[in-house]
């Protein structure tokens, strides 16, 4: 693709890191390079979660780890008519929608 600097005329190599990949001059700072890291969905979502049982410690544990919360937090959040978890991005929705999930919960993207 290329053999040659466009700056100086030196010899370039092709270089992969984890999060970089691209071409590089071995004598000056010129380089051609593509990030493969994929691009990050920056949006903010909310996570809401229905059919909560109080009484179980299962669905109240969940929670609380899902938010990060503690118990007492929570109760006022549960009193709530649709209680908002958490709100953050998409990787922490999507975590905090596993935990969810596996502990039975029905939680709600939005
Ligand atoms: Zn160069």
């Amino acid at each position: 693709m290329f053999d040659k600097c466009e700056k100086c005329g030196g010899d370039i190599e092709y270089r992969q890191t984890d999060s970089v990949q691209g071409w590089f001059c071995k004598n000056c700072d010129w380089s051609i390079v593509a990030t493969c890291v994929p691009e990050l969905d920056e949006d903010t979502y909310c996570i809401y979660v229905l059919g909560v049982n109080y009484m179980d410690s299962k669905h109240i544990s969940a929670i609380s780890r899902a938010c990060g919360k503690n118990y007492l937090a929570l109760s006022r959040l549960l009193q709530q008519e649709k209680p908002k978890v958490l709100e953050g991005d998409a990787s922490q929705i999507l975590k905090a929608k596993s935990i969810l999930e596996s502990a039975g919960l029905n939680p709600i993207i939005c």
